[in-house]
C-alpha cells in the first residue's frame, strides 16, 4: 500500500466576509458572528477548515484520474463551503422581496446562523465498495473525513452519461454538507435529557438540497412531475427528500426555510414528532415540523402531491414566476 499525504495550509481567513468586516486570525471556528444582531439577513462566518488528502492505493488507476479531474481539491471544497453557507447558514433579509403567498412569516424566514465547529476535512481516496461517506473522527468530532470510493471514480470516468467532474464536484458537495450540518443539539444526553435524533431521510435530503442548490444535481436525479412520482414517504431520502425541501424553500416557506431546519435541529432538536421523544415531553407540544411552517411534515408532504398535480393546468404559474425552482432543478451538463 502506498500512501500520500498532503496538507493543505489552515487559515483562518473566513470564505466570506458580509459587510466588509476585516478577517479576525484564530486558530478556531468563528461561529455565529452576525454583524448586528438585530440585523437579520447575514451569513454565518466561517474559518476555512484544515484540508488534508490521504491518497491510498495509488497503484490504482482512478487515483490517478482523481488528480486530473481534481487537481486542486482544496479550491473545489472552498466552493462547496460557499455552497452550504449559502443553503443553510443564511437568513433572508426581511421584510423578503419574495416571500411566499402561502408563507407565515411575513418577513421571511429567519434564524441566527451558527456553523458547526469543523476543524479539519481529510479526503481519503480508497478501494471500497460505495460512493463515499463522511464521519468524525474517534476522538474529536471536529475533525472530518471523508472517503471517496477508487471503484466509484474509476466508474464515473468510464460513464457515458455524464461528466466525472461534475459528478465528483457534486459527491464532495454532498459529503462536506455532512461535515457541517446539524443533527442534534449539543446538550443532548447531557444530564439524563434524551434528544431524539432526526431521521436519516432528513439528513441525507439536506446534503441533496445543498447540491441541489449548488447546480450540481446528477443527470439520474428525476424531479417529480406528479403526487405520483413522488417517493412513497417524505423521508425517503437523497434526492427524493432533496426535491421535497427545495419546494418547501422555494414555494412554500420561502428563502431560508431548510436553513431553519438545520437551525432547529441545533437549538431544539427533533422533537414532537415520535414515541421516543424526549422525556420532558409536553402533551400540547407541537411537533418539529409545525414548529416551524404552521403544519406537519405528512400535510406539507400532501401540499407538495397537491402543488405538482397542479403543474400542467397553469395554475401554479405565479409558484413559478416567483421562484427559481425551475431554473435550479436543471441540470447544466443534461
Ligand atoms: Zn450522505
Amino acid at each position: 500500500m502506498t500512501e500520500l499525504t498532503a496538507n493543505s495550509s489552515a487559515t483562518s481567513a473566513p470564505v466570506s466576509r458580509p459587510n466588509g468586516e476585516s478577517p479576525r486570525s484564530s486558530e478556531h471556528q468563528e461561529e455565529d458572528k452576525i454583524s448586528n444582531p438585530d440585523d437579520w439577513g447575514h451569513q454565518a462566518l466561517i474559518a476555512r477548515p484544515k484540508i488534508r488528502l490521504h491518497a491510498q492505493e495509488l497503484r490504482h488507476p482512478a487515483s490517478s484520474s482523481f488528480f486530473v479531474l481534481i487537481p486542486d481539491l482544496a479550491s473545489v471544497l472552498d466552493e462547496a463551503l460557499n455552497n452550504i453557507v449559502q443553503s443553510l447558514y443564511t437568513s433572508p433579509k426581511w421584510p423578503s422581496p419574495d416571500r411566499s403567498m402561502k408563507s407565515l412569516y411575513k418577513d421571511g424566514p429567519r434564524f441566527r446562523p451558527s456553523m458547526p465547529p469543523t476543524r479539519s476535512v481529510t479526503v481519503f481516496l480508497r478501494d471500497f465498495g460505495g460512493v463515499a461517506y463522511t464521519r468524525g473522527i474517534e476522538l474529536d468530532d471536529d475533525h472530518k473525513e471523508i472517503h471517496l470510493s477508487l471503484p466509484y471514480i474509476q466508474h464515473c470516468t468510464s460513464s457515458k452519461n455524464s461528466s466525472p467532474v461534475h459528478e465528483l464536484h457534486g459527491v464532495l458537495t454532498h459529503e462536506l454538507v455532512h461535515c457541517y450540518q446539524h443533527t442534534t443539539p449539543p446538550f443532548a444526553g447531557d444530564g439524563g435529557r434524551k434528544i431524539p435524533g432526526p431521521p436519516g431521510g432528513l439528513i441525507e435530503g439536506i446534503a441533496d438540497f445543498v447540491r441541489l442548490k449548488a447546480g450540481l444535481a446528477p443527470p439520474h436525479w428525476k424531479k417529480p412531475q406528479s403526487a405520483g412520482e413522488r417517493a412513497d414517504k417524505w423521508d425517503a431520502g437523497y434526492e427524493k427528500t432533496g426535491y421535497f425541501l427545495a419546494w418547501i424553500e422555494d414555494v412554500w416557506a420561502g428563502r431560508g426555510a431548510v436553513g431553519m431546519v438545520n437551525d432547529r435541529l441545533l437549538r431544539v432538536g427533533y422533537l414532537g414528532e415520535g414515541e421516543d421523544d424526549g422525556d420532558d415531553k409536553e402533551e400540547a407540544q407541537p411537533g418539529f415540523w409545525e414548529s416551524l411552517f404552521g403544519i406537519g411534515v405528512a400535510d406539507l408532504w400532501e401540499e407538495y402531491g397537491k402543488w405538482l398535480d397542479a403543474g400542467e393546468d397553469g395554475s401554479r404559474d405565479h409558484e413559478k414566476a416567483r421562484g427559481n425552482w425551475e431554473d435550479e432543478v436543471v441540470n447544466p451538463e443534461a
